[in-house]
């Protein structure tokens, strides 16, 4: 980080806001297809109230303060967004950052974070009900979180382990858009919401790949 006030877990998150601002309509948009068309208007409430914060946060780049940071940000996203993506993306948050919370002084690497993130997967799989393969965010942060712990075993520097994993949550992503949709209006429509991205796969791999952008090896 550069010091920035709450440390390396604001300026993400700030990257993430800023990635999602950009994109609200279209995300918006892709929601409308099959639900409710509040995709990226929630996101965005969300993250503003995430990276405030974090901001709030005690400062730093260790994984108890990028830890608590996510903790509060999550909370934060989860009470500010409403709806199942705020549930959702919130607890995504406060389980990464409970998950690496107890490493202390130690510094955010890959070993680290991977199985963080595996845990957060299997709890927002829990929370929702969902699995894999039905057309929601966790079809881009399995791959996301694939790659991750791919890059564990092999002790890859984050950064580049990040990044790696962000392309492949941004190709999930897209190819969502070649599952047909389970509920919802283009469900009863019979259109099935094919040939649409989902907003959520959409939303995960634009903030992961923004996220990308402030990590330096
Ligand atoms: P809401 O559906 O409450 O209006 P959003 O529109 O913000 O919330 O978010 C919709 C996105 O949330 C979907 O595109 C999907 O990726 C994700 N999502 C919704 N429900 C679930 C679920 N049960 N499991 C996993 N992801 C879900
Ligand atoms: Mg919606
Ligand atoms: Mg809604």
């Amino acid at each position: 980080g550069d010091g920035a006030a709450g440390g390396v877990a604001a300026e993400a998150l700030a990257a993430a806001l800023a990635a999602v601002e950009a994109r609200e309509q279209e995300l918006g948009r892709l929601d409308a297809v099959a639900a409710d068309g509040d995709h990226g208007r929630g996101m965005v409430r969300g993250l503003r109230a995430a990276v405030t914060a974090a901001q709030g946060a005690q400062p730093g780049d260790t994984a108890a303060a990028v830890g608590q940071a996510l903790l509060l940000s999550g909370t934060a996203l989860a009470d500010a967004a409403g709806g199942a993506s705020g549930a959702l993306y919130g607890l995504l948050l406060t389980e990464i950052g409970g998950g690496i919370l107890d490493a202390g002084d130690a510094p955010v690497t890959t070993e680290l974070l991977a199985p963080a993130v595996d845990a957060a997967f299997h709890a927002v799989g829990e929370l929702g009900g969902g699995a894999v393969g039905e057309k929601t965010m966790l079809d881009a942060l399995a791959p996301f979180r694939d790659v991750l712990l791919g890059h564990a075993d092999a002790g890859t520097p984050l950064a580049t382990a990040w990044a790696e994993a962000a392309r492949s949550a941004t190709s999930a992503a897209r190819a969502t858009a070649d599952i047909p949709a389970k509920r919802g209006r283009a469900a009863r429509l019979g259109e099935r919401g094919q040939g649409h991205a989902d907003p959520g796969a959409t939303s995960l791999a634009l903030m992961a790949s923004a996220v990308a952008g402030v990590l330096n090896d």
